[in-house]
């Protein structure tokens, strides 16, 4: 089973990407941890080019190419074999993460993004999407206490892009309802996973 966590920077996905696969190793799963960009040698080294340097190193669609690029080696090298062994992959951010950034917010439409995920990835969609969601007012309040910690983001965007992304997301989660499930972030750490758990129940027999 292929599961993927989305949403906007600030909500939990990461805490809640290794909390969820905790949970499925619990109940006796193979389970791999994973997250983009990066999640094999030759995507972190992307990762690299993306995350380091200018916040305008890159147009969108340069930045499109790149993650398509990494996410085709991610998909090859990681996803791929561990899905045909039978295991679980849980992935921090994925596909829809293009869509909402560079789709959305970057400007290049969804439909150039598909493109690029058809040619790199053959179109690997995941079992389930779990789009994290945050009120916009919670999302900068965290984002305020992150950047005063130094935390290493494509950062300075501003609370326009952030309404972008998230309304990217929306969509997505209207237009493909069996695979994407909006999973409430507020509250403590364990009720956000029991809702993750929920979400996939179906997935999980
Ligand atoms: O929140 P996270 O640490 O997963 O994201 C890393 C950075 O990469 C974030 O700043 C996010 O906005 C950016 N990103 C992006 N386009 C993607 C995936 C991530 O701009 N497709």
């Amino acid at each position: 089973r292929f599961i993927t966590l989305e949403g906007g920077e600030g909500v939990g996905k990461s805490t809640q990407a290794r909390a969820l696969a905790e949970a499925l190793r619990a109940r006796g799963h193979d389970v791999i941890e994973t997250r983009e960009p990066g999640g094999s040698p030759g995507a972190e080294a992307i990762r690299k080019l993306l995350l380091e340097g200018a916040d305008d190193r890159w147009s969108a669609r340069s930045e499109a190419l790149l993650f398509a690029a990494a996410r085709a080696d991610h998909v090859e090298r990681t996803i791929r074999p561990a899905l045909e062994r039978g295991a679980w992959v849980v992935c921090d951010r994925f596909l829809d993460s293009s869509l909402a950034y560079q789709g959305g917010a970057g400007g290049i439409g969804p439909n150039a993004i598909r493109r690029l995920h058809a040619i790199g990835s053959d179109g690997l969609l995941p079992d389930r999407t779990l789009l994290l969601t945050l009120p916009e007012v919670e999302t900068m309040e965290r984002l305020a206490r992150r950047d005063a910690a130094g935390a290493d983001r494509i950062g300075g965007k501003d609370a326009a892009f952030h309404r972008a992304v998230a309304d990217a997301f929306a969509r997505i989660a209207e237009a493909e309802p069996q695979r994407v499930r909006r999973v409430d972030a507020l509250g403590t750490p364990g009720e956000v996973t029991r809702r993750l758990l929920a979400a996939i129940a179906d997935l999980d027999r």
